[in-house]
């Protein structure tokens, strides 16, 4: 008998009929003797739904009504698939963060979990009842409710699995596991059995949002096993695990993109000390994280100094840059919201050299113009014009991941 973490995404519950179907699964599983927890997000489209309700009322909506607003998108769903378990005669309880007690920090929006309360939720197995917990909320040391950061039911799931020691995490998704790409974007991604994760990190915080990287991170650290597969079928999904040697062999096992991405450039700024940390300080200060940043070094003492932010906090960040600008000494702003971040992830990256090369020479061949690099040990990332993202993500996989038959490049290949 396993104590087992199910999460089912927006979709999974997106309708009275999801929900019902959810609940035969809860049934079948809760009937093979398991003592489980449920969490569940909001009704798909829900939570922008809430957003945009918010937008209308209020030019600004601060930050505290927005999170009371948003959490009650898990509220609904957690009720009624309390509800839906309670007609099939299982024993079924909903949970609020705060009735779990989700203990979180003030930062509305992208609260962290500090603490988990396992009392409650343990009395409920004890009684053989479902805990069907809301994801993505919380509360703070001031009971205002909090809410996690988009796609935060994931780590609800996972932090939940950590606290109570869980055999098993399941996140229930709309497709069958991790795949080498996004499957909307390239058809012919291939679905992993495992996934290291570093590479899981990396893939969630270059824009593959099958797992919000808290989740992953608290996996890794709690070393929660965790099983990403779909609710829509009983298919084995994707084990994201410890890394091993075979994995380190695989050069690039996936490829990633991001949409949500804005560059400022400040022009020709004074080639002198403390300009950046001037610059940078209060952008940081307003809880802004900047990603990529690049400075070119020029003849005649200036230097061109470029950034890139979320597209949600560009506002934000410009009028910083703005307030900056003539204090910093720089001859104008350039902008650009049509940006997108293009990544490959991969372990072999330790070990093999030239595949960043590689990758600019499959970029070149493909016409596509890039504008900012950076590396880390197992991850690549090019910022290219957003028209392009989706044909250098294409082309990148075909490259690296799956080629086609005919072609040279092999999967594990040394450039
Ligand atoms: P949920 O509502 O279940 O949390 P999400 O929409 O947050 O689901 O995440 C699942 C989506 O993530 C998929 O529908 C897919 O389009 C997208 N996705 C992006 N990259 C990947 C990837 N590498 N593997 C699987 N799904 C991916
Ligand atoms: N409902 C929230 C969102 O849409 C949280 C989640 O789905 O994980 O981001
Ligand atoms: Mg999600």
């Amino acid at each position: 008998m396993a104590l087992i973490v199910q999460k089912y995404g927006g979709t999974s519950v997106g309708s009275v009929e999801r929900i019902r179907e959810v609940a035969k699964r809860v049934q079948s599983c809760h009937r093979q003797g398991h003592r489980l927890v449920v969490v569940v997000s909001a009704m798909a489209g829900e939570t922008n739904r809430l957003l945009d309700l918010a937008r209308k009322v209020a030019a600004r909506p601060s930050e505290r009504e927005s999170d009371a607003l948003v959490a009650s998108g898990e509220q609904v769903s957690a009720a009624l698939l309390a509800l839906a378990l309670q007609d099939l005669g299982v024993k079924a309880s909903s949970f609020l963060g705060h009735q779990v007690r989700i203990s979180t920090d003030s930062a509305f929006g992208r609260a962290r979990i500090r603490s988990i309360n396992k009392e409650r939720l343990l009395a409920a197995l004890n009684h053989g009842t479902v805990a069907v917990v809301a994801g993505f909320q919380g509360v703070d040391n001031d009971d205002n409710i909090t809410t996690l950061g988009r796609g935060g039911s994931d780590t609800t799931g996972v932090a939940l699995a950590a606290a109570l020691s869980a055999d098993l995490c399941e996140i229930y998704t709309d497709v069958d596991g991790v795949y080498t790409s996004d499957p909307r974007i390239v058809p012919h991604a291939r679905k992993l059995d495992r996934i290291s994760f570093d590479e899981m990190l990396e893939l969630s915080s270059l824009g593959a949002k099958v797992l919000q990287i808290r989740s992953v991170e608290f996996a890794k650290r709690y070393n929660v096993p965790v099983h990403v597969r779909s609710s829509f079928t009983d298919n084995q999904g994707t084990f994201v695990v410890q890394e091993d040697k075979p994995m380190e062999d695989i050069l690039v096992s996936g490829v990633a993109y991001d949409r949500d991405q804005a560059k400022i450039t400040l022009l020709r700024v004074p080639d002198r000390p403390g300009l950046a940390a001037r610059l940078f300080g209060p952008i940081a200060g307003a809880g802004i994280v900047v990603d990529m940043i690049i400075q070119n070094a020029s003849a005649d003492g200036t230097t061109d100094l470029t950034f890139t932010v979320p597209r949600g906090d560009f506002d934000k960040a410009l009028s910083l840059v703005k307030s900056q600008e003539s204090m910093i000494g720089a001859h104008g702003v350039a902008t650009d919201t049509n940006v997108a971040k293009v990544s490959i992830v991969g372990l072999g990256m330790r070990s093999h050299a030239g595949v960043a090369a590689r990758m600019f020479d499959v970029l070149a061949a493909e016409g596509i113009n890039i504008q900012m690099i950076s590396t880390s040990e197992i991850k690549i990332s090019v910022v290219v014009d957003e028209k392009y993202a989706e044909l250098a993500v294409r082309a990148l996989h075909d490259a690296f991941v799956a080629p086609r038959p005919g072609d040279e490049a092999r999967q594990g290949s040394t450039p």
